[in-house]
């Protein structure tokens, strides 16, 4: 009851949310369904990228991590945050690494607000200690080895050695895991041999784990330290020491994938889901997405009300783009008219997306080109329209509905033919830097600093991502980014940039699958 009059006297709230260890498919169904609904995000470092790009654009973003150099807000500022923002009637939503309560400082986070009568949720994660090992194929128990599993950190305070009872821990035995123990690893191992672990026991190393990047070392007690550094493990790392390490042999998986340690940043759309994103993610890649341009259509388009007035006229339609057929039916809709007002014109799209867009609507596509490029639907109508033509002994019309700004290639087959056609420019893109209105809203695309990410591969599928690319991504030079390329145009553009281009046979989304897979 208490509780309840709280919450219409504040409507503001806090969600504590574990974001998982990194790889975004790890993140909760009811994570991602309250970050949604966010009015402001505090976040810090450990949470993946996948994850941040899953935050709305209306969430304020405040960043709490260690930026190379300064240190982290210190946690009875965060705290103070939370209350700042919830007192305001806000949603906030504090995102955190793996789980909020396994060496988290959720509960630090909580008193605050327990104190203050904000209401609060905890959503649960993947913490690190289980899943990482999980990703580098290593069963935290089994029960041939042991039966017990034991989460300890190994952070110090002021470099003093950690507080750990080495000998319990032995006596105990199971699975160890430690976590933030990068520094002290070679005192943790030092500690379990004085108390009597087996010098051989299998130990593990995990850093960055659930990432493309994830490195292990596995070795034994003894020789972890010296295995470790020679490899250059760095934080974030979690050490494994038990007889389960020894199953990475047999159990490793996750590098196996046939896209397992690639890292793509898929540019896109703003506002529109990415399926390429979807089917490399599911072929083992990391994902980080990129929004690097937005289309928007044309307000009071006079000229396409015209022609959708009198849209009878008209024996084609041709699209070369989603985001066209969008403009056009989204026109017709506000107009109050529906698909029955398009009679029996043929439909022409440029490419299976498109098609797809146009279907959605209920309309069969009469006519796609083999080769999905502008020229390609260009010089496909010219040769259809003129049979047509022959056929009802007039002048066929052509409706092209597109891009403000388009290349002519898909004109200029028909002028070349002396084919008339009206073409109406219904939506213009906007690379993304140009369509943010503010700071505010620029720093959602600055998520992503590209400039110190370990980015492997950029899948661009228009030349419009790639100029959006260039204008965000914080780079001034381009010569390392390894582009993969939808068709031509979209590599030319890329190569004017210095790039290097990989193309796709075919310009579909599948086929930059395949290219891809030949890397
Ligand atoms: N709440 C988090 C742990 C926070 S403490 C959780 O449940 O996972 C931070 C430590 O977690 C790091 O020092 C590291 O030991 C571990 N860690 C987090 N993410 C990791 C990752 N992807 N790979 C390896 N270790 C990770």
């Amino acid at each position: 009851m208490e509780n309840k009059m709280v919450q219409n006297e504040i409507k503001g709230k806090v969600w504590l949310v574990g974001a998982g260890p990194g790889d975004a498919g790890l993140f909760t169904l009811k994570g991602k369904k309250v970050l949604e609904q966010a009015e402001v995000v505090v976040y810090d470092k450990l949470v993946g990228q996948g994850i941040l790009s899953m935050i709305p654009k209306q969430a304020e973003l405040i960043f709490v991590g260690k930026v190379s150099g300064n240190h982290a807000v210190p946690q009875h500022e965060i705290n103070k945050i939370l209350l700042r923002e919830a007192l305001k009637g806000r949603k906030v939503v504090r995102l955190k690494g793996g789980d909020p309560f396994v060496f988290g400082r959720g509960g630090e986070e909580l008193e605050l607000l327990c104190k203050n009568n904000i209401p609060f949720e905890i959503v649960p994660g993947i913490t690190s200690a289980v899943s990482v090992p999980a990703y580098n194929g290593i069963p935290v128990t089994h029960r041939d080895f042991v039966s017990s599993l034991h989460i300890i950190t190994g952070h110090t305070k002021k470099k003093e050695e950690a507080d750990i009872d080495y000998e319990a821990l032995v006596k105990l035995g199971g699975t160890f895991v430690f976590l933030m123990g990068v520094s002290a690893m070679p005192a943790i191992c030092r500690g379990l041999l004085e108390a009597g672990i087996e010098p051989d026991m299998p130990a593990a190393i995990l850093e960055r784990g659930t990432t493309a990047h994830q490195k292990r070392v596995v070795s034994d007690v003894t020789n972890l330290p010296k295995d470790a550094k020679k490899a250059g493990i760095k934080t974030p790392a979690i050490i494994v020491v038990g007889k389960v390490c020894a199953l990475e042999k047999e159990f490793h998986w996750a590098e196996d994938r046939p896209l397992g340690g690639l890292k793509i940043a898929v540019t896109r759309p703003k506002d529109r889901n990415s399926s390429l994103a979807d089917k490399l993610s599911m072929l083992g890649a990391e994902i980080v997405l990129m929004p690097t341009i937005q289309t928007k259509e044309l307000e009071n388009n006079k000229l396409l009300e015209e022609a959708i007035n009198d849209i009878r006229r008209f024996d084609y339609a041709a699209f070369t783009s989603p985001a066209g057929v969008a403009a056009f039916f989204n026109k017709l809709r506000e107009m109050k008219k529906d698909v029955r007002e398009l009679g029996s014109i043929k439909f022409a799209a440029i490419g299976p997306a498109t098609k797809a867009a146009i279907e959605k609507m209920g309309i069969i596509v009469d006519l796609m080109p083999s080769v999905y490029s502008g020229k390609a639907l260009g010089e496909l109508i010219a040769s259809e329209s003129v049979e047509w033509g022959n056929k009802i002994g007039r002048e066929p019309q052509i409706l092209i509905p597109r891009a403000r700004i388009g290349t002519d290639e898909v004109i200029s087959p028909l002028e070349q033919a002396a084919i008339k056609f009206t073409d109406i420019a219904v939506y213009d893109t906007l690379e993304a830097e140009y369509a943010a209105k503010d700071e505010e809203e620029l720093s959602h695309y600055r998520l992503i600093d590209f400039a110190s990410e370990d980015v492997d591969y950029v899948a661009f599928t228009s030349a419009s991502t790639v100029r959006g690319f260039t204008a965000l991504s914080g780079l001034s030079d381009f010569t390392g980014i390894k582009a993969v390329c939808i068709g031509e145009k979209t590599a030319e553009e890329a190569q004017k940039h210095g790039m290097q281009c990989f193309i796709a046979k075919e310009a579909t989304i599948d086929s930059m699958i395949a290219c891809f897979l030949e890397l």
